[in-house]
């Protein structure tokens, strides 16, 4: 999916794709020296569900500096921001993977975890990517396919 057609079909925005339209909110942009959002409101809310130092610092400053599972006593600042729905390898390239919330089927997100949990997550999350792995290479077909990663331009 390209950067435009992610953000016409992205859940938080409502983009008809029109240019001169604001890419979050679908209002006219008026000023001229605006061409992707209306405003800065639009732009900042854009920036940090789909840049991911974006991303991380909003998820951060959500979670107040405190790692989110429950009764940790981890340090204040003792954080890092997992994305609840593995990357897998995905990378960390502008997208609506970075939403700061999951989506309404539950798929997505950021949490904030303190090292040791993160460790932990992510150490699970490998494990049943590996399980995973091993479980389609016993079904593999020859329809593997992949697709190359096409270099999104930002344009903010
Ligand atoms: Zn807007
Ligand atoms: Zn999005
Ligand atoms: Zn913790």
């Amino acid at each position: 999916m390209t950067l435009v057609e992610e953000r016409i079909s992205c859940p938080l925005g409502t983009w008809s794709g029109e240019p001169g339209k604001c890419q979050l909110c679908n209002q006219f942009i008026e000023s001229t020296r605006r061409r992707t959002w209306c405003s800065n409101k639009c732009a900042r809310e854009w920036q940090r569900n789909h840049i991911w130092r974006f991303a991380r610092s909003a998820a951060k400053r959500r979670a107040k500096y405190r790692c989110q599972e429950l009764g940790c006593t981890a340090e204040r600042r003792d954080c890092e921001v997992n994305h609840i729905s593995a990357r897998n390898g995905g990378g960390y390239g502008p997208g609506c993977h970075h939403h700061l919330n999951p989506d309404k089927n539950g798929v997505g997100g950021l949490e904030v975890l303190c090292r040791a949990h993160h460790a932990t997550v992510t150490a699970a999350q490998a494990k049943a990517r590996a399980a995973a792995r091993a479980k389609s290479k016993a079904t593999e077909t020859k329809t593997k396919k992949s697709k190359p990663v096409k270099k999104l331009k930002k344009r903010l």
